[in-house]
């Protein structure tokens, strides 16, 4: 793989090419290509100590970074196989702590192991030592080993180095290079496969890749390497910390659209258990669950129709985020986000008559937040729009005008203004009736303010009847 040099707080680096540009999760024996030993002329003194070479003072090249230094910062012999060198060989004090705990790593002993990884955890938490973790194959040692620790029963060792990658994933100069080495990847399958009961490995696993699903260039990575499914077992996980923050991921994973197909036709169990989370006690998490679907009843019909069919099965559990009494104004909004959009869909009225009841509830409610406020009242516009929905919505026509159709949020008056013209249309002599009592003038003054809605209103008309025709 072609290595470019990175810049972490101001130090370039050069991370570690590997030979013959293998996967380092496939072969965790992997060989790092050798630097080449900088000249002895152009060294005049020692980078480490500053000692003056010549004279007593010989130059000795440190095997790791190829660098000429002095005999006393260079005096640790160890075994090199991450660079295909067996016997012992002269590291330098600066390539001392990174090198020797890759060479630890691929002893047979569990405890050099262990040890190892605590150690390049440790490193890759200062910045003086993170570029160095790239430079020597540190980072890589991390990849190839969180495969190698999944078939071992070692939790221990996996707890530091899934610990390290999520330090890692924080320091954003390297998350190119970690990514198309398969950092990603890497993470996915220790989520895969780690017992369910590991939960600082799962928080971890989890916070990294959360990092990558917030960017645009990564999501496509993470999808690609199979989260989706990882994230929607994870959210029933019965560590609760662990299930909210699968279901954040899962919302940031719905943010795109290529992935509702897998949801709503995939699998089968997925969109079941994201509605049964909309139900569960922990108000944060009902908050989180009902964003998914939210983001999934943007779609087609057909995955408004799904949602609607699976809301059924799972024993409607929109109806109960919108009936149980809240301190998370975010679960009543989200929910009538939800129904609001759901109501859109012509085939699924009957389903959902339960839904739009728990709407006039909220509507007659002393309620006043404006982002449920205005929710509320766009789903009883679209309910309106159906004939058969006219006499329940009919009967918040009052609230409608006196809560509604002045209110300083534009976005609330007009959706008030749309569902009284859709009850005019559906049910005209009582709604008819009713305005005359409760405030047709209000509907009036609207309607001549709605500038966009005339417009709307004059094209229709103006089809229907061109104000100018040829003569008979
Ligand atoms: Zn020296
Ligand atoms: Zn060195």
């Amino acid at each position: 793989m072609k290595s470019n040099r990175i810049s972490v707080d101001g130090v370039k680096f050069l991370p570690a090419i590997i030979d013959g540009n293998v996967d380092v999760l496939q072969n965790p024996n992997f060989i790092i290509v050798k630097r080449s030993w900088q000249p002895d002329q152009e060294a005049q003194s020692c980078p480490l100590c500053k000692v003056k070479f010549g004279g007593l003072k010989r130059r000795h090249h440190c095997r790791q970074c190829g660098h000429v230094v002095c005999n006393k910062c260079c005096n640790v012999k160890i075994p090199l196989p991450q660079l295909a060198i067996e016997e012992p060989e002269k590291i330098c004090e600066s390539c001392q702590p990174v090198t020797a705990a890759v060479t630890r790593s691929r002893s047979h002993l569990a405890s050099m192991q262990l040890q190892s990884a605590v150690e390049l955890s440790g490193m890759c938490k200062s910045s003086v030592n993170l570029t160095k973790v790239f430079e020597y194959g540190g980072f890589h040692t991390l990849l190839a080993q969180s495969k190698v620790h999944l078939d071992t029963p070692n939790m221990n060792i996996m707890t530091h180095i899934i610990s390290a990658l999520h330090t890692l994933s924080t320091c954003e100069p390297v998350q190119d290079f970690m990514v198309d080495t398969g950092i990603i990847r890497a993470i996915c399958q220790v989520l895969d496969k780690v017992p369910g009961d590991k939960e600082q490995i799962l928080l971890d696993g989890i916070s990294s890749l959360v990092i990558y699903c917030k960017s645009k260039r990564f999501l496509p990575k993470v999808l690609e390497a199979g989260y989706l499914q990882v994230v929607l077992r994870l959210c029933c996980n019965t560590s609760d910390t662990v299930a909210v923050l699968s279901v954040s991921t899962l919302s940031l994973l719905v943010e795109d659209p290529s992935t509702h197909t897998a949801i709503i036709d995939g699998d089968k169990a997925a969109l079941q258990r994201i509605l049964k989370l909309a139900a569960a006690e922990n108000p944060q998490m009902q908050a989180v669950a009902l964003k998914c679907l939210n983001y999934l009843s943007m779609g087609s019909d057909w995955n408004k129709h799904r949602i609607i069919q699976e809301d059924f099965t799972a024993g409607k559990p929109m109806k109960t985020a919108l009936q149980t009494e809240t301190f998370n104004m975010q679960v009543w909004a989200n929910a009538a986000c939800l129904v609001a959009n759901l109501a859109t869909s012509a085939e699924d009225q009957a389903p959902l008559s339960d839904c739009l009841d728990c709407l006039v509830r909220l509507l007659k409610s002393d309620m006043t937040n404006v982002d449920l406020l205005s929710h509320v009242t766009r789903g009883l516009a679209n309910f309106a729009k159906f004939p058969q929905n006219s006499s329940t919505v009919g009967t918040v026509l009052p609230t409608l005008v006196s809560k509604c159709l002045n209110h300083t949020d534009e976005t609330i008056s007009k959706h008030a203004l749309r569902a009284i013209l859709h009850l005019l249309v559906n049910q005209s002599d009582n709604t008819i009736t009713e305005l005359l009592i409760e405030g047709a003038s209000e509907v009036f003054k609207n309607i001549a303010r709605n500038l966009d809605m005339t417009d709307a209103m004059f094209k229709v008309l103006q089809d229907l009847c061109p104000d100018m025709a040829r003569p008979l």
